[in-house]
Formats: structure tokens, sequence, C-alpha cells
């Protein structure tokens, strides 16, 4: 069974999430077997692990980030307004493929040219009409 990320809704791998760092928090085994532990009060630590932000230039494409960290679950972090602009300019290279992390089809399209324009093509209209995926599936974000 595929667990996913709450956060991305990337699939886990263990209890750690590849993709934006979310790691799931297993309660501490506290099995007390009767005997007497010496129960101590201690302040709880959260622990909080700061989501990477990475800063893209979001700005530059007039997108205003979704919220702090600009990951929305069940959506990919990568932008559709980059994918098309890349798929454009430099799809015949596989650029939007290596941008949604997708290295294996983007050196396909890299040696054929965009699977001779074909997938080029194919794939303007897919990210166009929004059903362009990222390498796990996600749809890329408005
Ligand atoms: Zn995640």
């Amino acid at each position: 069974m595929e667990i996913k990320c709450p956060i991305c809704g990337a699939p886990m791998e263990a209890d750690t999430c590849s993709y934006c760092g979310y790691t799931e928090k297993k309660a501490p085994d506290m099995t007390v077997n009767g005997s007497t532990i010496p129960v101590q009060m201690q302040p709880q630590q959260m622990q909080q692990t700061p989501l990477p932000v990475q800063m893209q230039p979001q700005a530059a494409f007039g997108i205003p980030p979704f919220n702090q960290t600009g990951i929305t679950p069940g959506v990919s972090r990568k932008s559709k307004s980059v994918a098309l602009l890349l798929c454009i300019f430099l799809g015949g290279l596989g650029a939007h493929k290596f941008y949604v992390g997708k290295i294996g089809m983007g050196i396909v399209y890299l040696c054929t040219l965009g699977l001779f324009g074909l997938g080029w093509l194919i794939d303007i209209i897919l990210i166009l009409s929004g059903n362009f995926q990222d390498e796990f599936g996600l749809p890329l974000r408005q």
C-alpha cells in the first residue's frame, strides 16, 4: 500500500517525503509494563522541522504564491507557466521534462528532438489543458 504525503500528496518513502521533506512522526512506544517507572515531567519539546522553502521566481510570471511553503497538497510544486515556456522554447531538448523531474524522459526528448516533434507538440497541449504531470503524477500548479 502506498502512503501519500499529507503535505504535498507525493508518495512517501518509509516515513519521509523526499519531495517536500515532510517526516511522519510516530508516537513513541509508551508501553508501561506495570512496574514503577519514574515519570519525568519534561516540557514536551515540539520539534518543528521547517519545510524547505524554495523561493521560486514566481513574481516574474505574476503568480501569487499559494502559501508560505509554496506547497499545496496534491499539486506539484512545479509551475505550469514555467513548464509551458520551457516546453515552447526548449521542448525539443526536453527542458520541460527535466523541469518536472522526469529526467529519463528528458534524455529521450533530448536525443529525439522531443520524440521527433510529436511529443513536444503533445506536451504543449497537455500543459495548456492542465493535464501535464510531474514525476509524482501530480498536476502542475497554476
Ligand atoms: Zn511531501
